[in-house]
């Protein structure tokens, strides 16, 4: 079965299958690079990494495209504050930013490209939707999309149009007197003194892209006219994506894409942890605190990505142990499988958890089904082989297709345990759960006398060398 996932447009579940019946082909708008990142951003990033890898474990292969938006105000505003050039400031958040991507278990994308090195194509586009009369210059030279010219504009937010004929939900940032229409939007921003160096030559003058128009650019150039799904932040529905819609769809004629994917805001004491309003936590904050990004991880994952999810160090507290509940779970199958060859990775016991994420992602109940197995599979009372196909589920569920990375446990939990005493432990074990306390006793004994110690627990018991 294909993943089925929530679509923005149609508003509905819908299965997510290549166009051209091989490949997945998507896009998200990537970060912008002027500071580092926030686990907010990261809620976003994570959720696209968990949707790839789910239609990669489903059997279908991927072509991942997503951005660095290395021009804008807040790029050429540090870049400047800096004393760096455009290039030397964002280069250095380009990295940062893959080195926390990195520690969060996130794929590289298969084509990462950047707002700078798309210039030409960005500019070509602007000429085809002004020859087609979708754009006007201003007497400045600037650029805009005249958004009166495609009546399809609102459709993705479902935003009435006589919201959008106000301006009443435009955020206008900045004065733009020349404009036609109150919602017009640039597609070209004529050189302004407080650009510095960082301005382009064109047709209309020098200087630079708006925004909106990299995405419909690069995902032009990697992904052609139509591709199979587009994604990114909640905030980004209206106006990003609107105007990625109008921009391309009226250069191309096509529908730019079969799926829209949005992931819903991480929360800070229940407003949207942003830059903004500074009440955010970055990867580097919270491993100051001693919490790694694994727990991080977890975190995101066990929120629905269409509901709001409230971050507080709690969460990350009890990240932790669940993941060594599970590195736990993990070490006593292995013990119990000792060495026995697995059978297929997707398991009848991983089948829940691989369920609940072909169901519109649902990653808080992914984890729960974790949980049940936990607490229905002793490791104890398995044959070797069951545990070894048990083992070998988990470790595609969490690792391949979750992207956790369990942790080591301390040597003891994961130390070999020899057959004969692990023979000589199930029979204690056996004679424990049919009460008979004499000959679990004397057997405990033989195992103290061969340098063993059982501990017994709900589940199961579990061996270590005795001291
Ligand atoms: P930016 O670097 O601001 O362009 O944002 C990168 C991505 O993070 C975009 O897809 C945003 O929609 C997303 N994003 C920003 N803030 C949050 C948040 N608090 N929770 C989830 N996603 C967010
Ligand atoms: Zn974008």
């Amino acid at each position: 079965m294909p993943l089925h996932l929530f679509d923005t447009l149609s508003r509905s579940i819908r299965p997510v299958v290549p166009l051209d019946g091989h490949t997945l082909r998507f896009y998200c708008c990537g970060p912008t690079v002027y500071g580092p990142a926030h686990i907010g951003n990261f809620r976003t990033f994570v959720m696209q990494d968990v949707f790839r890898r789910v239609v990669e474990g489903a059997g279908q292969p991927t072509r991942h495209v997503r951005n660095l938006t290395d021009v804008d105000d807040k790029t050429i505003r540090g870049a400047l504050a800096d004393g760096r050039s455009l290039h030397a400031f964002t280069a250095i958040w380009r990295d940062k930013f893959h080195a926390d991507c990195a520690a969060l278990g996130c794929l590289p994308p298969h084509v990462e490209p950047s707002a700078v090195d798309h210039i030409p194509q960005q500019i070509a586009m602007i000429g085809k939707l002004m020859a087609g009369g979708h754009a006007y210059a201003a007497e400045d030279g600037s650029v805009y999309f005249k958004l009166s010219s495609f009546p399809a504009y609102g459709r993705l937010s479902h935003l009435d149009s006589r919201e959008l004929r106000h301006g009443a939900t435009v955020a206008s940032d900045e004065y733009e007197s020349d404009k036609e229409g109150v919602a017009d939007f640039a597609l070209w921003k004529a050189r302004k003194p407080e650009d510095g160096d960082n301005h382009w030559p064109s047709p209309w003058g020098d200087g630079r892209p708006g925004w909106h128009l990299e995405c419909s650019a690069m995902a032009l150039e990697y992904l052609g006219e139509t591709f199979d799904l587009h994604s990114g932040g909640v905030d980004l529905v209206f106006p990003h994506h609107e105007n990625e819609i109008a921009q391309s769809e009226c250069c191309t004629g096509q529908p730019l894409c079969a799926h829209w994917f949005h992931i819903t805001h991480l929360l800070v004491d229940g407003r949207k942890m942003s830059k903004s309003l500074g009440n955010l936590y970055t990867l580097d904050q919270l491993a100051a605190m001693g919490h790694d990004a694994m727990a991080v991880r977890w975190v995101l994952l066990n929120g629905h990505y269409r509901q709001p999810l409230n971050f507080t160090l709690d969460n990350l507290a009890g990240a932790r142990s669940a993941l060594g509940k599970l590195a736990k779970f993990a070490a006593a199958l292995e013990a119990r499988a000792a060495g026995t060859p697995a059978a297929p990775r997707l398991t009848a016991a991983i089948h829940p958890a691989w369920d609940a994420l072909l169901d519109d992602l649902n990653g808080p109940k992914a984890l729960g089904q974790l949980f049940t197995l936990i607490s229905e599979s002793a490791p104890a009372s398995l044959s070797p082989a069951d545990a070894a196909d048990t083992l070998a589920g988990l470790r595609w569920l969490t690792g391949t297709v979750l992207g956790l990375t369990l942790p080591n446990l301390p040597d003891a939990a994961t130390t070999e345990v020899p057959p004969d005493i692990r023979a000589l432990a199930d029979r204690r074990w056996a004679a424990r759960t049919a009460k008979d306390w004499a000959a679990a006793d004397s057997l405990r004994a033989d195992l103290a006398a061969r340098g063993w110690s059982m501990k017994d627990g709900k589940e199961g018991y579990t061996l270590t060398p005795a001291p």
